[in-house]
């Protein structure tokens, strides 16, 4: 397999496809921070491409790849096979071309949760075309399961989430560059503060970029325990606790809007100021490129 070396002097390119939970929201209300859901590509510094997540945001992507022309040779990591982490898949355009290649590594029911998407092999389908019918090469690594995975220069690792049906958390790292995705993760378990567990405190540690899930707001919180995800307040305080140097708010709540979402960032960085720290805070926005 080729790939083009397409930077020099930078570890990884980032670029959010989809930031949106649950559902996918479009409409006037999120045309900033965005609605489509989970997918996030990474770029290493020897050009190979890592989607994360095969949320609605990888139709966008795919899209993208076919006009640019682009080598269709991609690594698919799956966090969890909830639908709004999946439902993009079949709608991703490279899986009719048979000069795609996809390889799947990610949690371990990750390529069932893929089949399944289009059909659950008990005659009622979900979509109109068979995963056996797809142009692409598509192969299940497997490899995250037992252990690091490499591609490249790139070390990628894993973290449990704590979430319904559990998943897995990643963190790239590259030329001494650190990147952490978490996502659908409840952080505070205990119900004491902000009882972050030293697990996550660990896996972030030194982060150059840390993206997690805030789902919630503090307040909406204690009625959502047990749900599997976070707010905004205990994403900042691993944030905090872990020296990371830049945070993004992740899987927006699918009733939130652009402005509360800026009031959000708003609180944050008072959070931020009170507590005489510098980690840059904001709500990770769909089409949003970062350079690590
Ligand atoms: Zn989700
Ligand atoms: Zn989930």
């Amino acid at each position: 397999m080729v790939f083009t070396k397409i930077t020099t002097g930078v570890a990884m390119k980032v670029k959010f496809w989809g930031t949106r939970g649950s559902i996918a929201t479009p409409g006037q209300d999120t045309a900033i921070y965005g609605g489509n859901t989970t997918c996030v590509e990474v770029v290493c510094n020897e050009g190979q491409r890592v989607v994360i997540d095969a949320g609605s945001g990888l139709r966008l992507l795919g899209e993208y790849m076919r006009d640019a022309g682009e080598h269709t040779s991609l690594y698919l990591l799956i966090t969890h096979i909830h639908w709004d982490h999946l439902l993009g898949f079949p709608f991703f355009s490279p899986i009719h071309d048979e000069k795609t290649e996809i390889m799947v590594d990610g949690y371990p029911t990750c390529i069932k949760g893929i089949r399944y998407a289009f059909d659950n092999q008990m005659g009622d389908g979900f979509s109109p075309i068979s995963f056996e019918d797809l142009e692409a090469k598509i192969t299940y690594l497997g490899v995250l399961k037992r252990e690091i995975l490499r591609i490249g220069d790139v070390m990628i690792d894993k973290v449990p989430l704590n979430h319904p049906q559990g998943g897995y958390g990643y963190r790239f790292e590259e030329e001494g560059k650190r990147f952490v995705f978490i996502t659908d993760n409840e952080l505070n378990l205990s119900g004491e503060g902000h009882g972050i567990p030293e697990l996550y405190v660990r896996f972030c540690e030194g982060a150059d970029i840390l993206v997690h899930d805030a789902q919630y707001t503090p307040e909406e919180f204690s009625m959502r325990r047990g749900w599997g995800h976070s707010n905004f307040e205990d994403a900042l305080e691993l944030a905090l606790k872990a020296g990371v140097k830049k945070l993004l708010l992740f899987h927006h709540d699918p009733t939130r809007t652009d402005k509360q979402l800026e009031a959000i960032e708003q609180r944050c960085k008072k959070i931020v100021k009170d507590r005489g720290s510098d980690v840059e805070v904001e709500a990770a926005r769909e089409g949003q490129e970062l350079v690590l």
